[in-house]
């Protein structure tokens, strides 16, 4: 098995790279000391044409694959957890309505994805369950016409307060149990939805961690995405996607970590006049 990274592989990490050294870095520990969402950090991501990196052509994206996403993951992460974090969550929202979007999900929502206008966010876990949510998910979507009226509230999720197209998951049909859990796409301005309190996180705080709230929220049905209970489906899928690039983020604070050491041993001098490197 080849495992080296082909020629295009390279250029994706070597472009990310020197974006984040550039752009990333300088500002990390700000953005971490004072829970700052950096929005002209995400801009330069997003005119470099990385927030498209999964998503094909003819949506305004790069096409690329889940190897050259998870590289780029990993160096925004090596300068950022918390720039790599709501990337890799807007990317994933950007994979869901690619995978179970209709046309007119996809034309209306995946060109703004790609290009990072618009960012995306996931909203599955509530305040009475985390792990355990397809148990205890309490947020409802009752079908009314050509509508669901959606009602409850989601916490923890990334991007609070700066995604647009925000999935949430809603129990459309509460007999059904798990299999009743459904994926709504509510857009940022639908009337019945506001943000709630931010997390107040001992790490990753340029990420806005928070609250999403929704009192009478009238959803178009259109809105559905896949079918009514394929909630355990699409979170799987986003899974497969997020589970290695949190590995990614992971690897990424490793090599900050490891690098940060090897330069502090080239520069620290204890007995003169060498360095601990020596
Ligand atoms: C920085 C950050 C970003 C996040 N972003 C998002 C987001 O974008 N969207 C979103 O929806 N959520 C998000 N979350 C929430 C995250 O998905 C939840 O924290 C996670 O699902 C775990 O839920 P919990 O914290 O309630 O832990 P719990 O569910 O209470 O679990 C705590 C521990 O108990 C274990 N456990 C749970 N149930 C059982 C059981 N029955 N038996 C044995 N062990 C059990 C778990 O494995 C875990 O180790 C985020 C969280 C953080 C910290």
């Amino acid at each position: 098995m080849d495992l080296r990274l082909t020629e295009q592989q390279e250029m994706t990490r070597n472009m990310a790279r020197e974006l984040a050294a550039k752009e990333i870095a300088p500002i990390a520990a700000e953005i971490d000391e004072t829970g700052r969402f950096p929005k002209e950090v995400i801009q330069k991501m997003a005119d470099a044409g990385l927030f498209g990196i999964l998503t094909p052509p003819p949506f305004g994206g790069a096409g690329g694959d889940r190897l050259d996403y998870l590289l780029t993951v990993e160096e925004i992460a090596v300068a950022s957890a918390s720039v790599a974090l709501s990337f890799e969550t807007s990317v994933g929202v950007a994979f869901l309505v690619l995978a179970f979007g209709s046309d007119e999900q996809k034309k209306k929502y995946l060109p703004a994805l790609a290009k990072g206008e618009k960012l995306g966010s996931l909203a599955t876990t509530e305040p009475g369950g985390g792990a355990n949510w397809p148990m205890t998910l309490r947020t409802r979507a009752v079908p009314d016409g050509d509508q669901y009226v959606v009602n409850g509230s989601k916490c923890f999720v990334s991007n609070t307060g700066q995604a647009d197209i925000c999935v949430v998951l809603v129990s459309t049909d509460i007999s059904k149990g798990p299999m009743g859990i459904s994926a709504l796409i509510i857009e940022r301005d639908t009337p019945g939805f506001s943000f709630g309190t931010l997390e107040d996180k001992f790490g990753l705080r340029g990420d806005p961690t928070g609250e999403l709230i929704f009192e009478d929220c009238r959803v178009p049905k259109e809105n559905l995405l896949g079918q009514e209970g394929d909630a355990t489906k699409i979170t799987g899928a986003f899974g497969a996607l997020s589970c290695p690039a949190h590995c990614a983020i992971a690897t990424g604070i490793a090599r900050a970590a490891l690098e940060a050491s090897i330069r502090h041993t080239k520069e620290r001098v204890v007995l003169a006049p060498l360095p601990l490197a020596n």
